[in-house]
């Protein structure tokens, strides 16, 4: 996807501060945080969001995306546990439409920060 700002972020034309890299994901830390610790992890390959996720196709890639964020919070000291936001369309507040998940923690957050 040419014009979306998270493929360009995950092929290094435009600078981030990465947090983690495989075949499949990146991660990095959001330009605008909403805790002292908030990153987002995202699939290489360009999705829109959940709601273009195919049942059988994206099932265990979204296990694999899932489980990332508990090894990669507790790599920056969000031991004690941290927050997951999934944003979908645009009624579910997402703005950046590449399937993205939030993890952020550090400092108290209350039920629906
Ligand atoms: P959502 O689509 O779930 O509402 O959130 C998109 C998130 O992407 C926002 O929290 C926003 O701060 C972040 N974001 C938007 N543009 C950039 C960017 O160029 N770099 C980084 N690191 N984060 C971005
Ligand atoms: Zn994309």
């Amino acid at each position: 996807m040419s014009d979306c700002i998270f493929c360009k972020i995950v092929a290094g034309e435009i600078p981030c501060k990465k947090v983690y890299e495989d075949e499949e994901f990146f991660a990095f830390h959001d330009i605008n945080p909403i805790a002292r610790v908030h990153f987002m992890i995202v699939p290489k390959h360009h999705i829109a969001s959940l709601l273009e996720c195919d049942s059988g196709y994206d099932e265990e890639m979204l296990g694999r995306l899932l489980l990332l964020a508990p090894k990669l919070a507790k790599e920056h000291g969000l031991q004690g546990g941290f927050k997951t936001a999934i944003n979908t369309g645009k009624d579910g507040g997402q703005v950046v439409f590449h399937l993205h998940v939030h993890v952020y923690g550090g400092g108290k957050l209350s039920h629906l920060d």
